[in-house]
């Protein structure tokens, strides 16, 4: 059988997580949405959980720690189909800092999908960030994170700076933000993208993308339940791309990405404070 994973999904509980935008006519169980995108040929998907249209201002960390605990029992739910992605906030370093720890201890490696347009942030090259990812480069997790077209220059600076980082960014756009994709992922060896939303529907895109880069990090993604995972499973099987190709984007990247995060050692206490520490001392010195 064709290994599918789907790197980009936003799994759901509530009404209120779930993204799809005709909810109110289609809405399904944890079990009935893994048998939809199983029948969609998808065998594995990962992501983090949103509450679209939800403003989470007033309620601090505790929101975001919220839906990363909604994310760690679904992964329950869905028994073994779903990795998932959690969320950290810029405006909370410390408790960004200590939600890393927390779920590196639980076996997740990968934040995201970011969506800082859902969560009042934006500017992915703000420094508060920036320390946030000095952490979890040290806990070697992969990055998932929504892109702004309008910020070029702050993603460009977020991927620079933190070259042992992985950054997944999510959805090709049309052309334009596409070709701006490929240019950021020719300078950058950490960048890499996911297929997710707008872009695959325009035919040829993909075997543009991995003539002019390769195949070996671009990743399958769908944005589930927002997006009809049946159609991009089609335009990626349709594209006209070698077997070895098609392979790498529906499964071999991604099992290489995550499987290169797993082996990486744990961090015994001492050093792992040691790196902690060292950057909020820089922080409480530097105001
Ligand atoms: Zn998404």
């Amino acid at each position: 059988m064709r290994e599918i994973i789907d790197f980009h999904t936003h799994p759901y509980e509530t009404l209120e997580e779930c993204s799809c935008m005709y909810k109110d006519s289609f809405f399904l169980s944890s079990e009935e949405a893994k048998a939809d995108l199983q029948n969609a040929g998808i065998t594995h998907i990962c992501g983090s959980v949103i509450e679209p249209g939800r403003d989470c201002a007033k309620e601090g960390f505790a929101y975001i720690r919220r839906l990363n605990d909604k994310a760690c029992k679904l992964e329950q739910d869905y028994q073994g189909y779903y990795t998932p992605g959690f969320h950290v906030h810029p405006d909370y370093v410390r408790e960004s800092c200590e939600e890393i720890e927390r779920m590196h201890k639980k076996g997740l490696r990968l934040i995201g999908e970011l969506v800082p347009y859902m969560h009042g942030w934006s500017d992915y090259s703000n420094r508060n960030f920036a320390e946030i990812l000095d952490v979890a480069e040290q806990y070697g997790m992969i990055i998932s994170y929504h892109t702004v077209e309008k910020e070029a220059e702050q993603m460009e600076r977020m991927i620079s700076e933190h070259k042992k980082l992985i950054f997944v960014a999510a959805h090709p756009g049309q052309r334009a933000g596409y070709e701006q994709h490929i240019e950021r992922m020719s300078r950058h060896e950490n960048a890499w993208l996911d297929l997710s939303g707008t872009g695959l529907f325009r035919y040829g895109m993909l075997s543009y993308g991995v003539k002019k880069l390769g195949s070996e990090r671009i990743l399958f993604g769908t944005d589930y339940p927002i997006c009809n995972p049946g159609m991009y499973v089609q335009a990626v099987l349709h594209e006209h791309i070698t077997d070895k190709e098609r392979e790498n984007i529906f499964s071999g990247n991604a099992k290489r990405l995550f499987s290169a995060r797993q082996k990486q050692p744990g961090r015994t206490k001492g050093r792992r404070d040691a790196v902690y520490y060292f950057i909020f001392d820089n922080r409480k010195k530097s105001r």
